[in-house]
């Protein structure tokens, strides 16, 4: 019988699984700072790991998660069929399955979120430069999923910042 997943338990199984995979949200948070720094100059660490925290309650941000990851654990115990395992596993360059899926579930969060996660595609910094080097574990969808995580944030962060000046000015509340 299928089970039926609620909305807190798919939040829950992707942070678990993010973590399980040694993602580290404050991290993330490093990077959306980097980021979006020089067009905010009230931006925080906090409201970096804040905007980072609402990106991962999206489900379509969370489906992608969880199947990157799931592709990642099935590469690394050797499970998948060839010729996915060694595509997967030799993460190879013009496999292109990763960065689609993070490009994906990009999408929800606008141009800001697309353009900073080709960026950080070509710029791993942080945390996604840590993963895709790291040896002896294979994050092929994690480096592009950390990466889309944090270029959502960054567009959110963009936008939200819009809003608030414009209700400053209009003198409504966001
Ligand atoms: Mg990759």
């Amino acid at each position: 019988m299928t089970k039926i997943i609620n909305s807190k338990e798919l939040e829950e199984a992707t942070l678990v699984k993010l973590t399980e995979r040694g993602v580290d949200l404050e991290k993330i948070a490093e990077i959306v700072y980097l980021m979006q720094k020089n067009y905010n100059p009230n931006l925080t660490h906090e409201l970096c790991l804040d905007s980072v925290k609402n990106v991962l309650k999206k489900r379509e941000i969370q489906h992608a998660i969880l199947v990157g990851i799931e592709l990642d654990v099935l590469a690394e115990r050797g499970a998948l069929s060839e010729p996915l395992q060694s595509l997967i596993q030799e993460d190879e360059s013009l496999f292109g399955c990763d960065e689609t899926l993070a490009l994906g579930a990009s999408f929800g969060y606008g141009s800001i979120a697309i353009m900073t996660l080709g960026h950080l595609d070509k710029q791993k910094i942080g945390q996604i430069k840590e993963l895709d080097t790291k040896s002896g574990e294979i994050h092929t969808f994690l480096d592009d999923l950390v990466a889309c995580i944090a270029a959502c944030a960054a567009g959110r962060i963009a936008h939200q910042q819009r809003d608030l000046h414009d209700s400053k000015l209009l003198n409504t509340p966001v």
